[in-house]
């Protein structure tokens, strides 16, 4: 049914000592286009955001590799049934149009099979020591255990995929977790949480805590109980957590301000469709999303009107509608914050090529051209739908403009010379250099995160494992 949620109105109850719990005091999970309520999040208080955590540490599992390969393989195959149902939460709490809640929930379940794999691979070494002048004859054996109570803090966007990365392999590894997920998109985080126990996950092995981010999430980044935190949200509260955690392992995932190079000898078609791809897919609201065009002059004319043809052909709006390839903004304040960098931008020099005005928390796709290097709309992340072109004389200045900046997430980088593409691999200061695909490439094989404020720690099944689990070393 387009323009209106039919699902359940449920809520996200509390998961302390294996019983789901329900508050009294309740916040509305709002759908973002209509307003309609479509959920709740209960207000966990400080003592029960303790006992969350304490329990969940005091839980011992048993669980054999193979147990937890079968828990995270059965619930990748339910949720693969229960896709519509998985969708339709996502497009309520968050307003990402059915399309691309579709993608989310496909690549959940890809990622649940890969970490239920891993979970079978998790291994050591053997080092012999008799390599010294001593010539110790002793073995010592590596084992990697877990690290211990895991507390996942997730954001607002991709509510069931940023759960996903960080549950999956914390329990492929055999940590407890405590997941706190965004107080604005609780529903899909503790659906999955539920999935996860109706296929043989101990309810004791798994906290779940929501409310005032404030009260919650300080209760928790300060608890003793919590072994590591892995957080993936905005720079401001990662930063605030960076300070606050004290010396236990952190991972955090943080904002970008992705950049696409496109140089001369560029395949422009290819480059365009990638860059439009990347600023506009959910409404710009991704950390891995394209949010400024580095364009070399010579190609920046034709490149900025392929650019504008491709954000032509966007339909945004409603997301309900099957018809929609993006849905709107998760706020009208976040609407609003997008919107304002754009004038701006426009303000200090930029031309918009393209933008239709904003109505509510609908933003459709913004082309812009000359942008200035050091305006806001580039220079910060900017969470929406925007494709801002700034125009470079060659690759040193692309380079010199990514890397004198703040972030460093993935950046792609189209050319055709096999030189200028290695020179670009080894120069530019990120997580990931995409040659001739965009900042938003992912795989599950493959480590992802960022460099400068982008973050610390890899996530990426394999890679987040290591970060979940700690060497244990055994001599004989
Ligand atoms: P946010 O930082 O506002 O919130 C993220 C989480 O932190 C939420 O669960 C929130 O309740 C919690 N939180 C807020 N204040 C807190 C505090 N003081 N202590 C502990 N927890 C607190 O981010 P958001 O608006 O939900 O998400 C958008 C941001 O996330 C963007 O900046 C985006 O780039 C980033 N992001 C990064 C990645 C990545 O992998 N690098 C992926 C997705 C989103």
């Amino acid at each position: 049914r387009d323009g209106a949620y039919d699902g359940e109105v449920t809520t996200a109850m509390l998961l302390i000592d294996g019983e789901w719990l329900e508050t009294d005091d309740r916040i509305a999970v709002r759908n973002p286009f209509n307003n309609e309520i479509v959920g709740y999040a209960s207000r966990a208080t400080r003592e029960q955001t303790l006992a969350a955590a304490r329990h969940a540490k005091a839980y011992e599992s048993n669980l054999t590799a193979f147990d937890r390969y079968e828990i995270l393989a059965n619930t990748a195959a339910q949720i693969e049934r229960d896709e519509a149902e998985f969708v339709a939460q996502i497009v309520a709490e968050c307003g990402a149009c059915v399309q691309e809640a579709q993608k989310e929930v496909r690549r959940a379940v890809t990622l649940l099979r890969v970490c239920a794999e891993e979970a079978r691979r998790i291994s050591g070494e053997a080092i012999p020591t008799d390599v010294t002048a001593d010539r110790k004859r002793n073995l010592a054996v590596t084992l990697r255990v877990p690290v211990g109570l895991v507390c996942a803090i997730t954001p607002f966007n991709r509510p069931l995929n940023q759960v996903v990365v960080k549950l999956a392999p914390a329990i492929a590894a055999n940590n407890s977790v405590i997941l706190k997920p965004s107080e604005k998109t609780p529903l899909s985080a503790v659906k999955f949480v539920r999935c996860l126990i109706a296929n043989g996950l101990p309810a004791r092995m798994v906290s779940v805590v929501t409310g005032d981010p404030r009260e919650v999430g300080e209760t928790l980044v300060t608890c003793p109980d919590v072994d590591m935190i892995t957080f993936t949200g905005s720079r401001a509260v990662g930063e605030r957590i960076a300070r606050s955690a004290g010396m236990i392992r952190t991972a955090f995932e943080l904002g970008d301000s992705g950049a696409l190079v496109v140089l001369d000898d560029a395949d422009l078609a290819l480059a365009a469709d990638v860059a439009a791809k990347g600023a506009f897919a959910t409404a710009g609201q991704s950390c891995r999303g394209v949010k400024r065009l580095l364009v070399q002059e010579g190609v920046a004319d034709r490149f900025a009107e392929l650019l504008v043809d491709q954000a032509k052909k966007i339909r945004f709006g409603d997301p309900f509608s099957t018809q929609n390839d993006i849905g709107c903004l998760i706020d009208e304040p976040a609407a609003r914050a997008v919107e304002q960098r754009v004038s701006e931008s426009v303000e200090s020099g930029a031309k918009l090529l393209y933008g239709p005005p904003r109505e509510g928390v609908v933003l459709g796709p913004q082309v812009l051209d000359f942008v200035p290097k050091d305006s806001a709309l580039v220079r910060e992340e900017t969470f929406g739908p925007c494709a801002p072109i700034v125009r470079v004389k060659d690759l040193d200045e692309a380079v010199e403009c990514i890397n004198g900046g703040d972030y460093g997430l993935q950046t792609g980088v189209f050319t055709a010379d096999i030189r200028l593409a290695f020179e670009a691999a080894r120069r530019i200061r990120s997580g990931a250099v995409i040659i001739n695909d965009g900042p938003q490439f992912e795989s599950p094989f493959i480590p992802f995160g960022g460099v400068k404020k982008s973050g610390l720690g890899r996530e990426g099944a394999r890679f987040a494992i290591e970060e979940m689990t700690t060497v244990k070393t055994i001599v004989f």
